[in-house]
């Protein structure tokens, strides 16, 4: 579970972030959508610490990572704990960061191992797993270089969930992609949404949005501007924002 509290984030003189709140349950998939700078990813990356917040409260399965800031000090856990905290959520991001010199399935193993210190013998076995779920089982020792986009997306989701996360953070993962690649990482991240694995899926597949997520979240200049199931967001959107920004896309 998650649950940002009155969230503030600001670059220099530019407020990204306007006080986002959102509790995001167990098992549920929430798709944000709004258009280019509207700060859907520096929220996203407030949540698991790429960036720090100004003001504001973050709780990851019931413990606080981040609080304050009203008084003008925000408390972040000590770093340790904190690391921990980040550790229950995974994230694939638009650009796939694979390791180039590490074959795919070493590009699974290796943080386990070195990160959590999970036995190599142990976590073969699952991370071929996760080549197999995402459809790239044969690609096992392959290295980067020779797999397409789709591909290697594929190979970011399987990384991020070999750490065994409780929450997957997508942010745009299609949005690097040609078209006729994007239909099987949607469809990895479907499978995973039915096996209700907990995401935060930022995303501009308005069929993705409308077919998998459970509540859709529209942002625009650093607020939540409107949010509810897909039929209601898309189906009959109640402020004018939303309308125009669905027209457009
Ligand atoms: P897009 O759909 O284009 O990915 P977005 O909704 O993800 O947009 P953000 O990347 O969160 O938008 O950016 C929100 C605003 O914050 C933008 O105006 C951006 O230029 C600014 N911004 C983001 N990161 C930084 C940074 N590190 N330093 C300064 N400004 C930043
Ligand atoms: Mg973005």
């Amino acid at each position: 579970m998650i649950k940002a509290i009155d969230i503030h984030k600001q670059f220099n003189d530019l407020e990204v972030l306007k006080g986002i709140s959102l509790t995001v349950d167990k098992g549920e998939v929430i798709a944000i959508i709004g258009p280019s700078g509207s700060g859907k990813s520096t929220f996203l990356r407030c949540l698991n610490r790429l960036e720090t917040i100004d003001r504001g409260t973050i709780e990851i399965e019931g413990e606080t990572l981040v609080t304050g800031g009203t008084d003008g000090q925000v408390r972040y856990a000590v770093e340790a704990e904190a690391r921990q905290i980040c550790r229950k959520m995974g994230m694939v991001f638009q650009q796939f960061n694979l390791f180039p010199h590490l074959t795919v399935l070493e590009n699974l193993v290796e943080a386990p191992i070195t990160v959590k210190g999970v036995k190599r013998e142990e976590i073969i076995p699952q991370a071929e797993e996760l080549l197999r779920k995402v459809g790239l089982a044969e690609k096992r020792d392959v290295f980067p270089s020779r797999l397409s986009g789709g591909q290697k997306q594929r190979v970011a989701i399987a990384r991020a969930l070999a750490m065994n996360p409780d929450i997957m953070l997508f942010d745009e993962p299609t949005s690097a992609l040609d078209p006729e690649l994007t239909g099987e990482v949607l469809k990895a991240m479907r499978k995973l949404a039915e096996e209700h694995m907990t995401m935060i899926v930022v995303t501009h597949e308005m069929a993705f949005a409308r077919e998998v997520a459970n509540r859709v979240i529209f942002m625009d200049n650093g607020e939540i501007v409107e949010q509810g199931t897909p039929e209601a967001v898309f189906g009959s959107p109640s402020h004018p924002r939303t309308k125009a920004f669905l027209q457009r896309v």
